[in-house]
């Protein structure tokens, strides 16, 4: 803790003693005023009654201990039915906290979260499966914990962040077949096929779907009747606001059908969270009438001492960066964008990974053999037999230099799940 006394010494340079109790109580204001100030609103209109979300402010990383507090926000967008998006609503934020391991300082916590949330989603997905229903859904995961902002999304709902300053960027990548190239090529490549709706005549039209099923999106939650390329695996990306705070929009493609991010930001700007949410689904209305469901939800992460005015209504200098925002953009620009965010010193990056590649996105771990004989799936958490277990790079090209038999290990069951997500075996065939 050389870096903490450091700290003390440079506050108390006096040289006195300082009583123990002092420094504590020092500390745990000092933590306090850690934390933001969280401010939010919530509007939705209601065209097809698939549109969902989450708000959760009351959430405890360690149980029954208020100073360890997080929020969670989500927009949930289904099709072909409204089963899915209740599921994942109703028990996602559950499997990602089951897949954190117990007893993590904060820190640790949140390094362990995008590997959580790969874990939580895959196993909602394959939960809802396993009741036999119909219907898929969008999903965007806002977790904030202190300054740290963790998104995880499948699908099309987008969030994007308005920093202080006026700076406006995406923390999600759209999962859509249209715009998004990489996820055209995974489908293909897993056996997926690509087309536009042929009408009679043969004439193509409208965006490009996955077949069988004709499905826009990439990935979802649910949609056992499509196939299993389309992937609940989601784009993760932490960052940490610095010390001015932002604005959250989440919201469903009801919004981003009729409004750029800028668009966005810029109609809501100086209004209270609350009025904010209302303003952007007016705007969104205003644009291109009720087309689709539209759902939106804004955030404000503010200093606790700061006066409970709302942010400036304009920008202080109109940014240079705004040019590089567009509509659907594909990864790469976002990742451009997020750098010159870092490179501003708006946000600090701390982690962002899409692949839709188990074996990558659970990486190397051999702590499971280490802490005990019992060990369990990466996925569902599922106790195994030592002898049960496949490890989840086992027979994988992404995994080279990793050793077949270090974990993390996924049951029988999930091991097929990801086979079929990486198109080894035909959609619902179970491999006994
Ligand atoms: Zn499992």
């Amino acid at each position: 803790m050389a870096g903490g006394d450091g700290e003390r010494r440079r506050r108390h340079s006096s040289g006195a003693m300082v009583p123990l109790a002092l420094l504590i109580g020092e500390e745990a204001r000092m933590e306090k005023m850690e934390r933001p100030r969280i401010r939010y609103g919530c509007a939705a209109q209601s065209k097809k009654g698939e549109d969902y979300f989450l708000i959760r402010t009351d959430c405890c990383r360690v149980l029954g201990d208020p100073s360890s507090s997080f929020s969670v926000f989500a927009v949930l967008d289904g099709h072909n039915g409204n089963a899915a998006a209740i599921y994942t609503r109703d028990n996602l934020l559950n499997h990602v906290m089951g897949a954190i391991p117990h007893g993590l300082g904060r820190e640790e916590w949140l390094q362990a979260l995008p590997r959580a949330l790969v874990a939580g989603f895959v196993k909602t997905d394959k939960e809802f499966q396993r009741k036999g229903q119909t219907s898929g859904t969008t999903v965007t995961f806002v977790i904030i914990d202190g300054w740290t902002i963790t998104v995880a999304s499948v699908g099309d709902s987008r969030c994007i962040l308005d920093a202080q300053g006026g700076v406006i960027s995406a923390l999600t990548v759209d999962h859509r077949l249209e715009e998004n190239v990489e996820e055209r090529e995974r489908v293909t490549a897993s056996g997926g096929e690509v087309g536009r709706l042929s009408i009679v005549g043969g004439a193509e039209i409208g965006p490009l779907r996955c077949w069988p099923g004709g499905l826009c999106l990439s990935r979802s939650i649910g949609d056992m009747d499509v196939g299993e390329f389309i992937v609940p695996v989601p784009y993760v990306k932490q960052i940490k606001l610095l010390k001015a705070g932002g604005r959250l929009i989440i919201a469903s493609d009801g919004i981003w059908d009729a409004l750029t991010s800028d668009m966005a930001a810029n109609s809501c700007r100086g209004l209270p969270a609350e009025l904010a949410a209302r303003q952007v689904v007016k705007e969104a209305l205003r644009t291109r009438g009720l087309k689709d469901d539209t759902t939106c939800i804004v955030v404000d992460i503010t200093q606790t001492d700061q006066s409970s005015e709302p942010p400036p209504s304009t920008p202080k200098k109109v940014n240079r960066l705004k040019s590089f925002i567009f509509r659907r953009k594909p990864k790469d620009s976002v990742n451009k964008l997020a750098k010159k965010l870092s490179a501003v010193g708006v946000v600090e990056e701390l982690f962002e990974e899409g692949s839709a590649m188990l074996a990558e996105r659970l990486g190397n771990d051999s702590s499971a053999e280490k802490t005990s004989n019992v060990f369990t799936c990466a996925i569902c958490q599922a106790i195994l037999v030592p002898s049960k277990g496949v490890s989840v790079h086992a027979g994988s090209i992404f995994s080279t230099n990793s050793k077949p038999w270090e974990g993390p290990f996924l049951c029988d069951d999930c091991r097929n799940k990801k086979d079929a997500m990486e198109g080894k075996r035909p959609s619902g065939v179970k491999v006994l």
